[in-house]
C-alpha cells in the first residue's frame, strides 16, 4: 500500500480523577493520535507517551520530534507490502519505541482494513472477550483505599493492581488481603525499590500475591532474577522489557515468571507478537498493560490481548475509569457479570472515531502528504 497521507494529532483528554504513581500525578492523558491514510482507507495508532520520561525516557516533546522529522518523512510515498515493512525505512533510528508504535499500529489498522478483516483475526487471537481487572494508584488514607477497592469490585472488576512505593505498601496490601482474602490482588512498584527491601519482599510472601510487577530499576534485569531465585510470588517485569532482546535476556536469567507486555513499550505489534511467541515457549504468561490510553490505543491493547498466551487479566478498564469523555462513538463498557471487555468486532481496529469529541480534544495538527 502507497502511504498517501499522515496526520499527527496532539490530544489532551482529561481524566475523571487525576492519576497519581510513584513518579508524580497526571490529570489529562495527552498523547499523540496518528492517522494514515492509504487507498480510501485511514489506520489509526495512539501514542501514549507522558509528557515526563518518568517511564520511559521519551516524552511528548521527543516523541514528536521523531515522528515529525524522522518517522513520517521515511515512510511517506513509499509502497509498503506489510505492516512491519515500515521498519526497513527506519533502520537509522535508534529507539524511540513509543513514536515507533504509534505509526506502526496505524499500519497495522490499515492492512486489516484492506483485507476486511478485524485487527484479532489477523494477529492470530481467538479470544473475543479479554478479562480485565484495574489498577489502583497511590491513596492518603487506609480507609479511603479500601472504599476505592470496594467501589471497583462493585462494578465488576475482579483483579485488583495497587501501585505500591516504600511508603506505601506492606500495610496497604495487608488490609486489602485482609478485607478480601480471595482477591486476585497484585503489587506494581514502578522501579522504587532495591535488593535492599529483600525483607520486604519476603514479608509478602504470606499475602498470596499474583505477582510483584517491576521492583527494581526500568533497565535492571539482573536484580530482578536475583529476587525471582529467592521468593515463590512471581515477579513480573514491565518497564526492563522494551525489545524482544530484553525478553531473551530475561528467559535465560529466569527473572521473571510474568511479563507486562504493552505494545506501545516495545515500539508496536511486530515486537508485542514476537516477544509473546517467546514467551509462550519459555513458559512465561504475559497480561496486556495499559498506558492510561484513548479509544483507540485501548482497542490496539484488546486485540493483541486476544492472544493465547495473554493469561493474566489485561490492565484495560472501561472508558469511564479514565474518561468522562471518549473519542470514539462506542466507549469500551465492562462486562460486569465476568470482568471482562469486548474485543471490537468491526474492521481494523474496529472502533469509529467520535469527530465532535475528537476536535474537542485536538490541541494542535500537522497532515504530511
Ligand atoms: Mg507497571
Amino acid at each position: 500500500m502507497i502511504i498517501e497521507e499522515i496526520t499527527l494529532y496532539h490530544l489532551s483528554l482529561p481524566f475523571v480523577s487525576p492519576f497519581r504513581f510513584s513518579h508524580g500525578e497526571l490529570k489529562s492523558h495527552d498523547c499523540l493520535i496518528v492517522a494514515v491514510k492509504s487507498d480510501g482507507l485511514t489506520g489509526w495508532g495512539e501514542c501514549p507517551v507522558f509528557p515526563n520520561p518518568c517511564y520511559t525516557y521519551e516524552t511528548l516533546k521527543t516523541a514528536s520530534h521523531i515522528l515529525t522529522d524522522f518517522l513520517i518523512p521515511q515512510i511517506l510515498g513509499k509502497n509498503l507490502t506489510s505492516p512491519s515493512h515500515c521498519f526497513a525505512f527506519w533502520g537509522n533510528i535508534r529507539g524511540h519505541n513509543m513514536a515507533k508504535a504509534g505509526v506502526e499500529c496505524a499500519l497495522w489498522d490499515l492492512f486489516a482494513k484492506s483485507e476486511n478483516l478485524p485487527l484479532y483475526k489477523l494477529l492470530g487471537g481467538k479470544r473475543q472477550r479479554i478479562p480485565v481487572g484495574v489498577s489502583i494508584s497511590l491513596q492518603d488514607s487506609l480507609s479511603g483505599l479500601l472504599e476505592v477497592v470496594e467501589s471497583y469490585l462493585s462494578m465488576g472488576y475482579r483483579r485488583v493492581k495497587l501501585k505500591i512505593s516504600p511508603d506505601f505498601c506492606l500495610l496497604p496490601l495487608q488490609t486489602i488481603r485482609h478485607r478480601y482474602p480471595n482477591l486476585l490482588l497484585m503489587a506494581d512498584a514502578n522501579c522504587t525499590f532495591t535488593l535492599d527491601d529483600i525483607n520486604l519482599f519476603l514479608a509478602l510472601e504470606e499475602l498470596n500475591l499474583l505477582m510483584i510487577e517491576q521492583p527494581f530499576a526500568y533497565n535492571d534485569i539482573l536484580d530482578h532474577a536475583k529476587l525471582q531465585s529467592l521468593i515463590k510470588t512471581p515477579v513480573c517485569l514491565d518497564e526492563s522489557i522494551n525489545s524482544p532482546h530484553d525478553t531473551r535476556i530475561a528467559i535465560l536469567l529466569q527473572a521473571a515468571r510474568a511479563i507486562n507486555l504493552k505494545v506501545s513499550r516495545v515500539g508496536g505489534i511486530t515486537n508485542a507478537l514476537a516477544i509473546h511467541h517467546l514467551c509462550q515457549e519459555a513458559g512465561i504468561k504475559l497480561w496486556c498493560g495499559g498506558m492510561l490510553e484513548s479509544g483507540i490505543g485501548r482497542a490496539i491493547n484488546l486485540h493483541i490481548a486476544s492472544l493465547p498466551n495473554f493469561v493474566f487479566p489485561a490492565d484495560i478498564s472501561a472508558s469511564s475509569r479514565y474518561f468522562a469523555q471518549d473519542i470514539i462513538t462506542q466507549p469500551f463498557v465492562l462486562n460486569s457479570d465476568d470482568s471482562t471487555i469486548d474485543v471490537p468486532q468491526g474492521i481494523g481496529i474496529g472502533v469509529e472515531v467520535d469527530w465532535d469529541c475528537f476536535s474537542r480534544f485536538v490541541v494542535s495538527q500537522q497532515t504530511f502528504s
